[in-house]
């Protein structure tokens, strides 16, 4: 078949370790599958546990040199892949749209993305620094080193194959680690596309390491391997939890950005064009496939069957498809268990009162295309609003007062994004304050960029990412009293 890149040397099918292309894998290899056909892209390898070992040996081997280079050496080398990355955007892009399924557009718009945290942390390489305190005796001082954490491992997932290497990778080689990367089983190619273009850009062998294969044959590696020293992870909280205790056995410092059950407050002084725009945002980017997607929206009874219907109008006009084909804003999910689950919801929550105001069924096209879905009528006991459903569903339930709103919105053991729309500014303040999340949107549904710290609380996970508190992520600090200075 024609290579779909305009640079066929990004298409790259092989693991890159230590500076070098591993083609085979000593558990064999798997095929890289479109979403919206069903073909097979490519294979790549299955490494063994042993291989594994080797690539973070790797990046043992390439630390000492990385760290002790400035960080103004080590913005330069971040500065050029960020150029890369930008220059090779639509090959990067159709990767995304090939391997994930996202429509083109919203690929470009991931892959500006990603590029913005390569441009981030090699800015912010440069104001590393630590501190110098008065000591309780007048004869010393307390002085406080930043350093990097060592060697890293990040486990990322399908869902944004670029945005979130980019978002462990950019800050940990920022901060002078080296790194292990261990993309989805689904989107290996965007990964090993960045290796590519890192390599390129000037990044040493060993420092950037990509691996692929079987999660749970290689996992135990990634997280048990003394050399490691953090393991950042970005995916479901079932398999966060796994890696955490995993990680627990030799102490490891870890990042989790875990799943999320993101409520939506629309209340009666809202915009409601506004709401609606924003609903649309937050809910069906990527057909619903984030963690910060809209899981459950709260609409107060003033408003509630205008917003119900208004949103319907909107999400029935979407046109679903590849995400190759022009004026497609919704792809396919990403495999049969994503579909089974959105149509497990729907059933569920139909079944128990809730009514179809859009979609609601596998779309005609058939494969892995499911309807854009709005639901009215839903309660708190439908599986659709209990469980992150990951998909294009948007189900409506009817509030009356504001702490109710609050109640139910915080009646998960999630914390990752919320949304809010009032015009009322003593309102936004109280429920601000009352909503136990990590994120807000507050007359937004498009709250992620380089400059926002991202993450949750609760069982959303540890730590934070982009922004200024990013890179400490991948900092230890090291105090030294220094007596008679
Ligand atoms: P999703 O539901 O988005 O697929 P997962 O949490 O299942 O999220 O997967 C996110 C990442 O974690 C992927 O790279 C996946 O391969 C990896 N993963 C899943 N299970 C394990 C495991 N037991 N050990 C290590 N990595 C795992």
């Amino acid at each position: 078949a024609r290579c779909p890149l305009d640079d066929a040397a990004l298409l790259r099918t092989a693991a890159y370790i230590d500076g070098a292309w591993v083609a085979h894998g000593d558990s064999g290899a798997a095929p890289v599958t479109n979403p919206a056909t069903g073909a097979t892209i490519a294979t790549v390898p299955r490494l063994s546990r042993v291989q594994v070992a080797g690539a973070i040996a790797a990046a043992e081997r390439a630390l000492p040199a990385w760290r002790a280079r400035s960080g103004k050496q080590r913005a330069m080398v971040l500065r050029r892949w960020f150029d890369l990355v930008t220059e090779n955007a639509e090959d990067l892009a159709r990767l995304i749209t090939l391997e994930e399924g996202k429509p083109l557009a919203e690929a470009r718009g991931e892959v500006a993305y990603a590029a913005s945290f390569i441009e981030w942390f090699g800015e912010e390489a440069k104001r590393v620094r630590g501190d110098v305190f008065d000591a309780p005796e007048p004869s010393r001082r307390v002085l406080v080193l930043k350093e990097p954490v060592g060697v890293c491992v990040a486990i990322t997932p399908w869902n944004f194959p670029a945005a979130m290497i980019t978002r462990k990778a950019a800050p940990a080689l920022a901060a002078g680690c080296a790194m292990v990367v261990k993309p989805a089983e689904q989107t290996p190619l965007t990964a090993l596309a960045l290796a590519e273009l890192a390599a390129r850009a000037g990044v040493p062998a060993g420092v950037l390491n990509v691996v692929v294969g079987r999660a749970r044959e290689i996992g135990p590696e990634l997280t048990g391997n003394p050399a490691v020293r953090k393991v950042s992870f970005t995916g479901s909280t079932e398999v966060g939890r796994v890696l955490l205790t995993q990680a627990a056995a030799t102490v490891k410092n870890v990042s989790m950005e875990l799943g999320g059950n993101a409520p939506v407050l629309v209340f009666d002084d809202a915009d409601l064009a506004c709401a609606v725009d924003g609903v649309l945002a937050a809910k069906y980017r990527n057909s619903g496939q984030a963690c910060v997607s809209a899981n459950r929206v709260y609409v107060q009874s003033g408003v509630y069957e205008r917003f119900a219907a208004r949103l319907g109008e909107r999400v029935a006009a979407m046109r679903v498809g590849d995400g190759f084909e022009p004026d497609v804003v919704q792809g396919p999910l990403i495999d049969d268990a994503a579909v089974a689950k959105v149509e497990e919801h729907v059933r569920d929550a139909t079944g128990l009162g809730a009514r179809i105001v859009a979609g609601g069924a596998r779309h005609e096209r058939g494969g892995l295309f499911f309807e854009p879905t709005v639901l009215a009528d839903v309660t708190s006991e439908m599986l659709v609003t209990r469980e992150e459903t990951f998909g294009p569903v948007t189900p409506l339930i009817r509030f009356d007062d504001e702490a109710e709103a609050v109640r139910l919105a915080n009646a998960t053991e999630f914390g990752l994004a919320a949304y809010l729309w009032s015009r009322d500014a003593a309102r936004v303040w109280r429920v601000a304050g009352a909503l136990e999340t990590g994120m807000l949107g507050v007359n937004t549904g498009a709250i992620s960029n380089e400059v926002a710290p991202f993450g949750g609380v609760k069982q959303s996970g540890v730590g934070r990412e982009g922004s200024v508190y990013g890179i400490e992520e991948y900092l230890e600090l090291k105090y030294v009293a220094w007596e008679g200075a």
